[in-house]
């Protein structure tokens, strides 16, 4: 049957077959606010219904300026199921991109959180396009900015729609922006097929294992990749879900954490580390529910897999992709009769970035363009396709550059990949550190430096050096007790057993904080302007 593959699909099941389940939001020094699945659904055809009175039409931009919330989901339904396109803006970039972001894609209508107006005031005049901005309340009591549509009043006075537009699978129900950390962000498409296929794969066992009986907390911010998706594959399944409300803290985590009993919660390392920095002061937390904690967007230190699995019980799951891959591309599961193995083995294994997920067609490249065996040591751009994965970038013809003559997805990531298909990212293209003809991969050298007991977050970046081109400069952040006494040769120490002689960081230096782009990652550039100077000790 030729049967569409789209949201409303799997929206319209949900509504029906699990009306009693329940989905919340932190609202700061209240609690959380919970409603169930049937009066989520009913909101979001509201919120249709209100699109449409506002004129919003089939393949308008709806743009998101927004913390993780239920209403936030309303509108990753909404806008979508009615042909429009969801938007979700990178509430962290700088206005100035903000600005080019939303112009670029011309969004008709903003919907923002009210206590983002801060962010939106001074950039408001000059956002072409948007011909409404529609507020939502974080706490009650709020203020709406003059001008502004109150996105509750809204709800209240529209009908549910009943009657959905019937859709072509391939058109588009989403789109983000990738934080790019030279010239302009890029625009990313995501169809409703992608969608619903990506739904499908981040519930099989083997990789997410999304289901009913989770409960989910969503820090990942929404207008990050779409959260993963997650939030997505959790309305698919009726899965309980929690969202973080503005600016989580840690601690806000936690707490969600163990009195919601939390089942599933991703992040990126930074707030793991965070998490873990505060569970070893505060042992009257309980985390052991938490069954899954996908982990990605930069590489996973092996030490964290290990404490979060050995000392609080709750299973980390390593996994990689970006922006332009919806983003699932692979996940690190351990293969049954891997289980068995000693310690050491399991967590080499589980500190790769695992194998590609079904429906994900994964090689690696060398510069020459020729592919690359699977031996665990050749190393290669890892190139991609599938149902998923971006074509290019919208309205962008330089995205064209991306794909590969034979239409492959160029990921900018080095890895090898083992023999059983696990991927090990070693650097990205512009991050590999060549030293006398040969790479050394930061990625490996910060994570290994992250594993010191004293150290809280390490950057690795490449020096130039006159001998041998490139160095490796080791930037470290000690755990505040130790600011003043962890000495540069300590982290040395601890890396010559565990790393070759020529691995070794030419020189430790200690930083207050590494650098962070909007999303969370080490941001090297900074470091790299920072360290242009340095010379290399005699
Ligand atoms: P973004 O599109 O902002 O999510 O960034 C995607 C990029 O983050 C990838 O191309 C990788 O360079 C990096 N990344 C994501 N997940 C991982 C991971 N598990 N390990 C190492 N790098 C990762």
């Amino acid at each position: 049957m030729d049967y569409p593959l789209t949201l409303t699909q799997f929206f319209e099941r949900t509504r029906r077959v699990y009306p009693k389940k329940v989905l919340g939001t932190r609202v700061p020094g209240v609690g959380l606010e919970k409603l169930t699945y049937a009066a989520w659904a009913d909101r979001t055809a509201r919120l249709a219904a209100a699109l449409a009175r506002l004129g919003v039409k089939k393949g308008d931009r709806v743009g998101t300026l927004a913390w993780n919330s239920h209403r936030h989901l309303e509108v990753y339904f909404a806008a979508p199921m009615m042909g429009a396109v969801l938007h979700t803006v990178n509430l962290r970039l700088a206005p100035q991109d903000i600005t080019y972001i939303v112009n670029h894609a011309e969004d008709q209508v903003l919907i923002a959180d009210a206590s983002l107006w801060p962010i939106l005031e001074p950039i408001r005049k000059d956002l072409k396009t948007v011909r409404h901005i529609i507020m939502m309340k974080n706490a009650p009591g709020e203020e709406l900015p003059p001008g502004s549509l109150d996105y509750e009043a809204l709800l209240r006075e529209a009908a549910p729609v009943t009657d959905w537009p019937r859709l072509d699978e391939n058109d588009a129900a989403g789109m983000c922006y990738t934080s790019g950390t030279t010239g302009h962000p890029k625009g990313v498409v995501y169809s409703h097929r992608a969608v619903y296929l990506h739904s499908f794969v981040s519930s099989m066992a083997d990789t997410f294992g999304v289901s009913e009986r989770d409960v989910i907390l969503h820090i990942v911010p929404m207008f990050h990749a779409n959260a993963w998706c997650v939030p997505f594959a959790g309305v698919l399944n009726g899965a309980t879900q929690f969202f973080g409300g503005p600016n989580p803290q840690p601690r806000d985590i936690i707490e969600m954490i163990h009195n919601e009993r939390v089942t599933f919660v991703g992040a990126v390392p930074t707030v793991w580390i965070a998490i873990h920095a505060i569970l070893e002061k505060e042992p009257q937390w309980d985390i052991s529910s938490v069954r899954c904690i996908p982990i990605g967007g930069s590489a996973a230190p092996r030490s964290l897999l290990e404490i979060f699995d050995k000392k609080y019980g709750a299973n980390m799951l390593h996994a990689w992709g970006m922006t332009e891959m919806t983003p699932l591309g692979t996940t690190c599961r351990l293969k049954s009769y891997m289980e068995a193995l000693p310690d050491e083995e399991r967590y080499a294994i589980k500190a790769k970035q695992g194998f590609a997920v079904a429906g994900v067609d994964l090689r690696i490249v060398d510069e020459a363009g020729r592919e690359q065996p699977w031996d665990g040591k050749s190393v290669g751009e890892i190139q991609v396709r599938g149902p998923w994965i971006a074509s290019g970038y919208y309205n962008n013809p330089a995205g064209a550059a991306q794909l590969t003559a034979d239409g492959w997805f160029r990921t900018g990531d080095v890895a090898a990949i083992d023999s059983e298909g696990y991927v090990q990212i070693t650097d990205r293209t512009k991050d590999l550190i060549k030293s006398g003809g040969e790479w050394i991969s930061s990625v490996d050298l910060e994570t290994t430096i992250m594993g010191h007991p004293k150290v809280l977050e390490a950057a690795v970046i490449a020096v130039p050096h006159e001998r041998w081109q490139e160095r490796p400069l080791a930037c470290v952040v000690p755990k505040p007790e130790y600011k003043d006494s962890l000495t540069a040769q300590e982290i040395l120490d601890y890396l010559a057993p565990r790393v070759a002689k020529w691995w070794l960081p030419d020189e430790v230096t200690f930083i207050e904080a590494v650098p962070k782009t909007s999303v969370g990652k080490f941001d090297k550039k900074v470091l790299r302007e920072r360290f242009k100077a340095w010379t290399p000790k005699a």
